[in-house]
Formats: structure tokens, sequence, C-alpha cells
């Protein structure tokens, strides 16, 4: 099948060229996203292969249809940006990479966690530049705190297990609960016990209605005073504007985020010589106590080879028309 791959980046064309090469598949890789403007470069492609900054709707569906696409192959697990009502009416089939490498996402959060708290990012620059004063760089041990994760699903779990090592008690909040987080000790409680109760919250839930801005003014009050919020799901879970006023009135003490509501202005791009617009963004930066990170948490090489293989798979048992596990339609909206 010929693919045409957008938004590529250097780390996708390594892994996929390689990978191709021992599949019936050839690809068109561009750098740009795929929108209107694009849309014809997919033309004698059966496929497309897009990222998770990449927004698909009616409009654009109906065009790349046009154009005799027959697939839309997601590299990514979250799905909320493709309209599949749309999808459905072209006849147009969606396939995703479900949980690619929890651990990759868990041990990001714990890298957000650790850097926050231990402030190794600031203790690198001092240290460059021959200072070697230890103000200001007190932490906090992890070992007894109460760590309160909304969302136990592939990665909230990789996450229980990763701080239960470091002997945290756990509290859970998830319409299901998980057998494998209780058998690490951890509690299931209400979201408002959860928010109360604990030292460090990190979200690992979907981004539907029922999440969009969990995070928020109410919530916020009801946390303790110093707490940590770390975000490496999806930006709008977070109410920004009311995390700013939380960090401004030192309610939060820490604040990590490797997603943002309005990130798609934003990541993945260097921006590096451009005049921001985003005052939210602007404005949390100049925090001492947020760490941001561009929605890299994915970013391993176990992550981008499992990627890059379930993909391809998923291409060639659709040409085979074979039964394939990882459709994503407007019925089976999973996540
Ligand atoms: P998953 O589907 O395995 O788990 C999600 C969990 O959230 C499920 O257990 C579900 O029951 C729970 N949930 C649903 N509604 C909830 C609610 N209202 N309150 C609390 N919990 C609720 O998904 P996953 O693979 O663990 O991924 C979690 C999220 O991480 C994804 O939705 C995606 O947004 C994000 N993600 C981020 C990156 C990154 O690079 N930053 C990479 C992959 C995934």
């Amino acid at each position: 099948m010929k693919i045409a791959f957008f938004s590529t980046k250097s780390y996708d064309r390594t892994h996929f060229e390689s990978e191709i090469k021992e599949s019936e598949h050839s690809i068109a890789f561009f750098e740009d996203a795929l929108n209107l403007q694009t849309a014809k470069l997919v033309t004698g492609c059966k496929a497309v292969c897009i990222f998770v900054n990449n927004p698909m709707d009616e409009e654009l569906i109906a065009k790349i249809a046009d154009l005799g696409i027959e697939v839309i192959a997601l590299r990514s697990a979250g799905f909320n940006h493709v309209d599949l009502e749309a999808c459905k009416k072209y006849g147009i089939t969606v396939y995703r990479v479900p949980a690619y490498s929890p651990e990759a996402v868990a041990e990001h959060t714990v890298a957000l966690i650790l850097t926050l708290n231990r402030k190794t990012h600031k203790a690198y620059n001092r240290v460059r530049e021959n200072n070697y004063s230890l103000e200001g760089l007190t932490g906090f041990n992890l070992h007894q705190k109460t760590v309160g994760v909304i969302g136990t699903g592939t990665i909230g779990t990789a996450f229980c297990r990763i701080m239960n090592g470091f002997g945290c008690d756990i509290l859970a909040f998830d319409p299901y609960e998980n057998e494998d987080v209780k058998a690490l000790g951890g509690r299931y409680v209400d979201f408002d016990e959860l928010v109360h109760s604990s030292d460090i919250i990190s979200l690992h839930c979907p981004l539907i209605p029922q999440t969009r801005h969990m995070i928020d003014k109410e919530s916020i009050e009801k946390m303790k005073d110093g707490v940590m919020i770390i975000n490496t799901s999806r930006g709008a879970l977070i109410d920004t504007s009311a995390v700013i006023n939380g960090l401004k009135q030192k309610k939060i003490s820490f604040l990590g985020i490797d997603v943002y509501e309005q990130e798609d202005n934003l990541f993945f791009k260097d921006l590096s010589n451009e005049v921001i617009q985003d005052d939210a963004i602007a404005r949390l930066m100049t925090f001492p106590n947020v760490l941001i990170t561009g929605h890299q948490a994915f970013l391993t090489e176990e992550a981008l080879q499992e990627i890059t293989r379930t993909t391809l798979q998923n291409l060639s048992d659709h040409e085979k028309g074979k039964d394939v596990k990882n459709e994503v339609t407007a019925e089976k909206n999973i996540t």
C-alpha cells in the first residue's frame, strides 16, 4: 500500500524507513501536517499516516476521500483529533496504536516529578557556571508521600508501579478499579478525597467531556497547600487560568506538564525566533516552579519501534482483509 506520511520528524523517518524494507508498503514522507493546502500530496496513495497534532475535520476528510484515501493510520493512541463520524460517512477506516509503551509516558511523568522536586535543571545550570551554592535547591522525600493517580489504565498503572517503588502511598480515582493497582496497595477513593489528600496529583485519564477542566478553580481549592500537579495526559484536563491563579496564590507549589490546552499552535515546532502570541504559556514560563516539556513523554526508542511496527501491521492486516483490533470507530469510542 502507498502511504502518505505527514508531520515527519527525523526520528519517525529513521524508524519507518528501516522497518518498511521488510513490508509490502511504500511511503512518501512529508514534513508538513495534512491540511486542505497539503491534501493534494495524497494523490496516488491509499492511506495517510498522521500524528496527534493533526486535526481532521469533515472538510479535510471529504477531500482526501475524494483523492482516493481509504485509510487513516494514526501513529498515536489518542484519536480525539479525528472526526470519526465523517470518516464513516466518507468510507474511511481509522486505525490507531494503543498502548505502544505505557512505561515511556510513566517514566517521563516521574522525570517531571523528580526534576521539579530536586531542581536538577537548576543545579545543572548552576554547576556549569561554577556556582556550587545549594541555596534554594531543597526538595522533599518522595518516600511516604501520598500520590493521587487519576486514571489507572495502562499508563496510570505503570506509574503506580514506579511510585510504589519509591515507597509512596497511592490513592486512585477511575470509574473502573484495576486489580493490579490494588495489589500494589493502591486505594480507590472518590475524586474529592483524592484531590484533598494527595501531595502529588498525576493525570492519566483520557480527554472526554466529563474530564475536560477536571483540574479547575473548585478542585484546586480542595487540594493540600503546596500540592504538586503533573499532567502527561491531555492539556485540556487542566483549566490553565485556574492553575495560573493557584500558582500565584502559592496554593500550588509545583506544576509539571507535558501537554497544554493550546499546544496545537506551539508544540512540535521550533518557534525560537517567533514572538509567542499565547499569553497563558508565556505566563506559565515565568514561574520558577513550573516545568513544561513539549509532548515528549512518548518519545523513547522502544515506543517509536512499537508505533512503527503496529502502524505497518494495521495497514498489512487491512490490505489482507483481516479484522483489525486497532480500528477506531464512532461507535467503538474507547478513549
Ligand atoms: P487507558 O485507556 O489505558 O487508560 C485511561 C484510564 O482512564 C482508564 O482506566 C479509564 O477507565 C480512565 N478514565 C476514564 N474516564 C475517567 C474519568 N472520568 N476519571 C478518571 N479516570 C477515567 O489510556 P492510557 O494508554 O493509559 O493513556 C492515558 C492518557 O495518556 C491518554 O488518554 C492520552 O491522552 C495520554 N497519552 C499521553 C502521551 C504523551 O506523550 N504525553 C502519550 C500517550 C498517551
